[in-house]
């Protein structure tokens, strides 16, 4: 259905031509980009992120360092990987996997992350520059559906983006991502009153809440493109479990010119742009220039 946003296949592209880009930076000589994934505690979804992220990163050429830490780590040794992995010349991008556990506080340690190295985007200097509308890393799911929108819809000056939810990591990020790109963006959220009627407003709808099935199919303004960036697990009739986004997908396959499935939208595309801003780190670390 070619309705339906293949975000498996524009990754995979994505990663092909990071392979392409890494290799050709490593024959002029440079030294290879190296990501180091900091991972605190055991959540399993964590653990199984972080082994993804560890395997695809391997697999464009790129190194991959992996710090794990125990739930119980104190802040301030947690600090000093930190510190570490910013004074590691082979270390051009460093991610701290979220959630962190409790007490931590993600915010300290995220901004302890040298800004040039802060491949997720979420040191506060670099959330500050993007709203400033300056030369910053962007968040790495903000930046798969901003890529997935380009492809599936071109141009999109003017339109009318409305982005159901208001987190830093992609909410108020993707709002300034579709602002640079001159999209009318509105911010909806839990306390949005009449959410409805404002998403039938939308010509680029995003979901980004964790709540299965929340946007339905007559929230949808007909011809407009769905990006469902929710992940919920929701139990099966056979006592397993299923992965389902935010939209009522077939409701609104029904109504939208284009929409991305779940799995296999946003998803793949994360982990791509956590590598392509891997590599534009490591390129601008070693001042080269990159194609992509
Ligand atoms: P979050 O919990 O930080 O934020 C959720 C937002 O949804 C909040 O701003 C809240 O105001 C809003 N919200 C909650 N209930 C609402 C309601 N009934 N109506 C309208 N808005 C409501 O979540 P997050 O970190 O932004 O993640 C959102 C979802 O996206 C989760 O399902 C998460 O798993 C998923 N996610 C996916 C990827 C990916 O790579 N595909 C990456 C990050 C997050």
């Amino acid at each position: 259905d070619p309705r339906i946003i293949d975000g498996k296949a524009i990754a995979n592209a994505l990663l092909a031509d990071l392979a392409r880009e890494v290799a050709a930076l490593i024959e002029t000589g440079q030294p290879v980009p190296g990501l180091a994934v900091v991972l605190v505690g055991d959540d399993p979804a964590s653990q199984v992120y972080v082994r993804s992220k560890a395997r695809q990163t391997v697999a464009v050429g790129m190194r991959s360092f992996e710090h794990r830490l125990p739930a119980t780590v104190t802040e301030d040794a947690l600090l000093t990987v930190i510190d570490r992995l910013n004074a590691d010349p082979a270390v051009d991008g460093i991610l701290v996997q979220l959630p962190l556990p409790r007490p931590l506080d993600a915010a300290r340690i995220l901004d302890r992350i040298d800004p040039a190295k802060d491949v997720d985007g979420f040191h506060v200097v670099n959330a500050g520059r993007l709203s400033a509308g300056l030369d910053a890393p962007v968040p790495c799911t903000p930046l798969g559906c901003l890529l997935l929108l380009r492809q599936a819809v071109g141009a999109l000056s003017g339109l009318h983006a409305v982005i159901v939810g208001r987190s830093n990591i992609v909410g108020k990020p993707l709002a300034q991502v579709l602002l640079r790109e001159n999209c009318t963006v509105t911010i909806a959220h839990s306390r949005t009153r009449d959410l409805a009627a404002l998403c039938r407003q939308a010509d680029i709808l995003v979901a980004a809440v964790g709540q299965a099935g929340l946007i339905r199919g007559d929230w949808v303004k007909p011809g407009a493109t769905v990006i469902d960036v929710g992940i919920n697990r929701i139990p099966t009739a056979d006592g397993r479990t299923r992965l389902v986004g935010d939209v009522a997908f077939d409701e609104a396959l029904a109504v939208a010119d284009r929409i991305t499935p779940v799995p296999g939208g946003v998803g793949p595309m994360t982990i791509a742009c956590l590598l392509r801003n891997t590599l534009a780190a490591a390129a601008a670390r070693r001042g080269a220039a990159h194609g992509l």
